[in-house]
This record gives structure tokens, sequence and C-alpha cells, in this order.
């Protein structure tokens, strides 16, 4: 008997004497091991689209040519849903069918490249759909969850902030006393600004600031005013114990960031995010020396060039890019340990348009890692939850991964056909503008 065969027949008796009859799966990986099968090969590479309560998000399927081995990676670009199916169904699936599907790294490199000019938003995110499935397929095969190919452990479960948001300054307040009530420690706090379009809070109903166009209007000292008015009150009322962070969305002047990180030190915010764009990065090196205010940036970060300067200098306390962004677990792995060498915390973007294989995405990996800061919440509604079975669970303002193979969730296809893009909607998703009172354009 060859040495191989050997070593294969005592590779399968040893291991099907640790195995029980309910893990069929694992006793046929066994067997194919011992029986020197080849690899999975990727066989399709399928897209799904749903809209649970409107929300677009876009799920990429990797399937081999194993009986029942499968996986899912998020892909979900909401603002350009329709450009992520095409570059995965004509680009990636003739690129990579027929490829063995067990060797992520060199997947992922092999799609960096294949269309030359790189980093670009709708790529990433189709690069992430085939990447996390790749994932999901790994954990299958081994028959554990993601967390555990990624070392196991380093804490229970995943700290959380939720969004107390309100049109006015008692309805934050009341919205984080509702996430207080339900066990969280940390709240993003955004208020409406009366008369203007402020961003992560609803307008109200107040008559708009006077303004030389039709257009969502903001000013940004009145902005600026409102904010702290809302800081001021939250200390008074909700005390020292809740964690206090603050999106400014890159509205404001990089000279009024910088008063912005100074003066708001009093209130000690748990961190303050996109104080600039990523287009005035270099003014963190300003910014930065003069205030003790945390710092977070990077959902809007899709290139190496942009996140690295600001970790390796210390620029920032928290990196918050989004994954599928970013082009998915792989680099997002990578970046976090590069993170943890130089004490920058991890806080990546987790909204609303995250399908919750995104979502568990993060959950894993937040679960590995020494320098996990906090994790962005938003609930996952019904509609959500009947399409994808097995989302995280929320516990007393925590996250919790399930124990099952892969990322632990299955989608309901059929249910998720009963629930299309809709593209009749203004824009087809897209976002608008943002004027300021004289009608020049801002960011978003
Ligand atoms: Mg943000």
């Amino acid at each position: 008997m060859l040495r191989r065969e050997l070593l294969g027949a005592g590779v399968a008796a040893g291991a099907a004497s640790l195995l029980t009859a309910k893990d069929s799966f694992a006793q046929a990986r066994v067997e194919q091991a011992a029986r020197g099968m080849p690899s999975p090969k990727i066989k399709d590479i399928s897209v799904i689209e749903c809209a649970p309560q409107g929300v677009r998000l876009t799920v990429v399927k990797v399937t081999t040519d194993q009986a029942g081995l499968y996986g899912y990676g998020c892909a979900t670009y909401t603002q350009r849903a329709d450009l992520v199916r095409p570059a995965v169904e004509r680009y990636l699936k003739p690129l990579l069918v027929g490829r063995p599907a067990d060797r992520i790294e060199d997947t992922w490199q092999l799609v960096f490249n294949s269309s030359y000019w790189r980093n670009a938003a709708d790529l990433n995110n189709a690069m992430s759909g085939v990447d996390q499935a790749l994932w999901d397929i790994k954990g299958r095969q081994a028959g554990l969850p993601v967390y555990q190919l990624l070392g196991g452990k380093a804490r229970e479960a995943v700290d959380l902030y939720g969004h107390a948001d309100g049109a006015d300054i008692a309805q934050v307040i009341e919205r984080s006393k509702q996430y207080m009530a339900q066990g969280f420690r940390h709240v993003r706090s955004q208020v409406g600004v009366p008369g203007m379009a402020g961003y992560g809070a609803p307008q109200g109903a107040n008559q708009r600031i006077p303004s030389l166009h039709d257009a969502p209007v903001f000013e940004r000292e009145g902005y600026i005013r409102r904010a702290f008015s809302l800081f001021e009150a939250a200390r008074k009322d909700l005390g020292e114990e809740i964690e206090l962070l603050h999106d400014v969305h890159e509205r404001i002047t990089p000279t009024q960031a910088l008063r912005f990180v100074k003066d708001v030190e009093k209130y000690r915010l748990f961190f303050l995010e996109d104080p600039v764009s990523p287009e005035d990065l270099e003014w963190f090196r300003l910014i930065r020396p003069q205030s003790s205010t945390p710092l977070a940036m990077g959902e809007l970060f899709n290139n190496p060039n942009e996140w690295t300067p600001l970790i390796r200098e210390r620029l920032i306390d928290y990196m918050r890019m989004h994954l599928s962004q970013m082009g998915g677990l792989t680099p997002a792995r990578k970046v976090a340990a590069m993170g943890e060498l130089l004490n920058v915390r991890t806080a990546w973007h987790g909204p609303g348009d995250v399908s919750p294989i995104g979502h568990m995405a993060m959950v894993h990996l937040d679960l590995t890692i020494t320098n996990f800061g906090i994790q962005e919440y938003t609930p996952f509604n019904a509609a959500t939850q009947e399409i994808f079975k097995g989302c995280p669970e929320m516990k007393g303002g925590y996250l919790y991964a399930n124990e099952r193979p892969g990322w632990g969730i299955e989608v309901d296809e059929a249910a998720a056909a009963k629930a299309p893009f809709r593209r009749d909607q203004l824009l087809n998703g897209g976002w608008g503008e943002i004027r300021l009172p004289d009608g020049q354009i801002i960011k978003q």
C-alpha cells in the first residue's frame, strides 16, 4: 500500500471514531481526504438581490462541485446596486468557475488584478461577495464557524452602539434611554436641525432656512451650534455612564472640524466620526495633535492608500471601513492586524444597507481581534429575518454569532424573490444633492 493510502486510512479510522453519525458532512470530508479527493471547485456564481422593507441588499452565492457545499457573501452597494450583478456575472463568474474554492487569498489576488484598474466601489463590492462566500464555504468544509478559522474568540460577544436620533433634542434623549434600557452602553447622538437637512436624524416640520434654491439646504454653523446643544443636554440628562458618539458626515470645513474636536472635549465623546472628507485626509495631521477627542474615519474608503497613512501615523483612533467596500473579509482582517500593532481600533461601518451576511462577517472578525473598538448596530427587521435565517442575535447591547458552520446563515431564495429591487424610485437608489444657502453643493 502506498504511504499516502496508509496515512489516509489511518486518518479515516482515527477521525471516524471522533465523529458522530449526525455530522455526516464532516464524515464525508474525512473520507474524501482519505481517498485523496481533489479540493472543491467553483461550479457556479450567482447573485441574489432583494429589498426587504425597501432596502436593496445584494448577496453573492458561490456553489461548488461538491454536493451541498456553497457559501454566501455580501456585495451590497445600495447607491449603485444595478452595477454589482453584471460585475459578478459577466466578469467574476467567467474568471472563477472551475477554479479551486478553497484558495481564498489566491482568488482575492486574482480578482483584484483582473480589472487592471482597481479599487472601484462596484468592483470591490462584487469581489467582497465572492470573498465572503469562500470564507463561508471554508467554514462549512471544516464544520466550524468562521471565527474559529480566524483563531477563535477573543471576546464573548460584540459590543454595540445604537442610533439614537430625533428631530429634536428631547426625542434623542428619549431614544437614548430606550437603548440604555435594553442594556446598550453606547449611543450615536444625532439631532435634526430646524429648517435644514441635517444628517442622521429627521428634519422635523420646521420652516426651511432662507436660501437661494429649492434643494435640501444645510448651514454649517447652525449645525455645529445645534450639535453642541445636544451634547450639553445629553450629558445633563443621561449622565456620564453612557458613551456618546457623533457623526459629522464630512459636512463642515476642516477648520471648523478642528474647532469642533477641541470644543467637544468636555463632553468626552467615545468618538467623533468623519470630521473631514476623504479628500481632506491631510488635515488629520493638524487636527490630531490639538485634541484628545477620539477620531473615527473610513466608511467611504476604497483604497489602501486612504487607510494606511491614518493607521500608520496613529492619526485616528477608530477605523470605520465598510467591509464589502474594501473588498471583503480578506483585506479587512489584514488591516485589523495592522491596527492592532499600532493600537488603532475597529468600528466597522454597520448601517441598514449591509446584508445580514455582511453584518455577520463583521461579527466573526470582531470576535477574534484584540483591537476591537465598537460595532455599529442596525436591527434586522422581520422581513429581513424571513429571508436571512440565522441573523446575528442582539442581547443586552451585544451581538452574538451562532455556532453553525461558516457564517451560520441560510438565504431563503424563494423569500428573497418575493422582495425584489424596486427600480421606479427617485434616482434608482442614488443620492441627490445637499446645498449651502447660496446654492453651492457640499458633501453628503
Ligand atoms: Mg458615518
